[in-house]
């Protein structure tokens, strides 16, 4: 099955059982100052969950595009993590609950997509009797398959509002994926047990002071990775050699000539480039830009540390741009939109790659000096001096430099890059301060926001770790 029937199989199905099936919402968060990007299928439906608005219908079902930036140091070295990721969602609000939505998802896994259910594996919240009478009774999953698991419990980063028990269906790819530890198993964190499809049940509302009162309504919120999903079905390694991705990779390879599975370094550089491309296509095509600050930083970042990894291939030419197209038409049959923003994208990378091409060799040539000369003191420590001066001067990411010091062995003082970073906005003030000049687009860009009614950006390193 291809990535597009696979997610065509899903709607299809939901719609069969009474769903609405709702286009991919922007990655962009619309009236959602609490996220920087659109980031599970529940996302831009939260009016919805929390009664703010009234559902069109009270059975919806989504692919949604999401972004995730927590997950980016897995990007490349996990077979099943990205930055930019499909999610399948079917939602109900208020409408029906436990019992239908397992049975479902269950019926979907094991009978449209035919996945043998020795394969299968499940996990619950350990309170939730309820969940483990479903799957034991009514589908008839033997007690050992039903692993309780503390972490199945959803909530809103803030800790307050809808809330509740979850349960997920996993897929063992088998040993020869496993760790090799000896307690690897189900609730192992590689890639044997595949957390392919989680199953929220919101069923609570937390309340400042900490209470969980059983709400009114209860709804139904899941979300299925439609990459990992594909890799299993497709009986590929890892997400990336799906065809929701793979077109990528041998657009690079045509390149290089190197051999994807050379080595393991080799592989990620090949895995990262094709995640970041996919992510900046889809964000800028959304109306994301390069900037440095919140959401156009993530973009800036993601860019730069797919160049980076293009000089591990052996590319020194700008390049990202030409994967634009390739992106475009694997995609588009699921986002046409793609295609009449192609060009614009195009520009966009092409320019945003050119200036940093243009930093990027004296940048890597003054790390490596720098991290010679730690080792000469006898540290294996980049100084958040040293990380700063990299931002600052040669456009280095704070995790571009993190991405290379790992490789070499090499940790970065992270909080005294951070402290660097204030010391220097903390001198930028005073200056502001005492000469009374300020930054022209910003002060426009204030303008436009003041008389739009639209608060100020409160810092995207707030914003950074919500996404989990
Ligand atoms: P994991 O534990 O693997 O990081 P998660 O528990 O964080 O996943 P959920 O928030 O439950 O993920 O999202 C629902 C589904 O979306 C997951 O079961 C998985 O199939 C998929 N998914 C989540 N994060 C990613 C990602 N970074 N890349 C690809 N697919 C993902
Ligand atoms: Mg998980
Ligand atoms: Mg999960
Ligand atoms: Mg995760």
């Amino acid at each position: 099955m291809t990535g597009n029937e696979l997610r065509k199989a899903f709607l299809d199905f939901f719609e069969s059982k009474g769903h609405l099936i709702l286009p991919s919402a922007s990655l962009v968060p619309k009236d959602d100052p609490t996220l920087l990007w659109i980031n599970a299928g529940m996302a831009p439906l939260k009016p919805y969950f929390d009664g703010r608005a009234v559902p069109p219908k009270r059975r919806i079902s989504t692919a949604q595009k999401c972004i995730r930036t927590n997950d980016i140091e897995n990007v490349g070295r996990t077979a099943r993590h990205h930055t930019f990721f499909e999610m399948l969602g079917n939602f109900s609000f208020g409408d029906y609950f436990k019992e239908d939505a397992i049975k479902w998802a269950w019926e979907f896994v094991t009978e449209v997509l035919e996945m043998p259910e020795e394969r299968l594996w499940v996990t619950i919240h350990p309170e939730d009797e309820e969940a483990f009478k479903i799957w034991h009774e009514q589908v008839g999953l033997s007690a050992e398959k039903i692993l309780r698991d503390e972490e199945n419990f959803w909530e809103i980063g803030t800790g307050t509002g809808p809330c509740g028990p979850c349960t997920e269906i996993h897929y063992d790819r088998g040993p020869e994926f496993g760790c090799g530890k000896p307690d690897c198993g189900v609730l192992c964190d590689c890639d044997r047990y595949l957390e392919v499809w989680n199953l929220v049940f919101t069923q609570y509302n937390q309340t400042e002071d900490g209470k969980y009162l059983p709400l009114p309504q209860k709804n139904i919120d899941t979300g299925m990775g439609l990459e990992r999903v594909a890799s299993i079905l497709q009986g590929v390694n890892s997400n990336y050699e799906t065809d929701l991705v793979k077109p990528v990779i041998d657009k690079v390879y045509e390149m290089t000539g190197i051999d994807y599975n050379k080595d393991e370094q080799v592989r990620t550089a090949y895995r990262v480039i094709a995640d970041h491309i996919r992510a900046i296509t889809f964000a800028v095509s959304d109306g994301a830009m390069p900037s440095n600050e919140g959401r156009g930083y993530v973009i800036r970042r993601i860019l730069r540390r797919a160049v980076r990894w293009g000089r591990i291939l052996g590319i020194t030419e700008p390049f990202l741009y030409k994967l634009v197209p390739v992106v475009v038409n694997m995609m588009e049959e699921g986002y046409p939109e793609l295609k009449e923003r192609e060009e614009h994208v195009v520009r966009i990378v092409q320019t945003e790659e050119e200036r940093f091409q243009e930093t990027l060799d004296q940048g890597l040539h003054i790390l490596s000096q720098m991290m010679a000369e730690q080792k000469k003191a006898g540290s294996n420590e980049i100084t958040g001096e040293q990380a700063f001066k990299l931002y600052d001067t040669y456009g280095f990411p704070l995790d571009l430099t993190q991405d290379i010091a790992q490789e070499e062995g090499f940790t970065v003082d992270v909080d005294g890059f951070k402290a660097a970073m204030e010391e220097q906005r903390e001198r930028a003030r005073a200056a502001r301060e005492e000469y009374g000049f300020g930054d022209a687009a910003a002060e426009v860009y204030k303008k436009i926001r003041e008389e739009k009614g639209i608060p100020e950006f409160s810092g995207y390193s707030s914003l950074e770790e919500e996404t989990e």
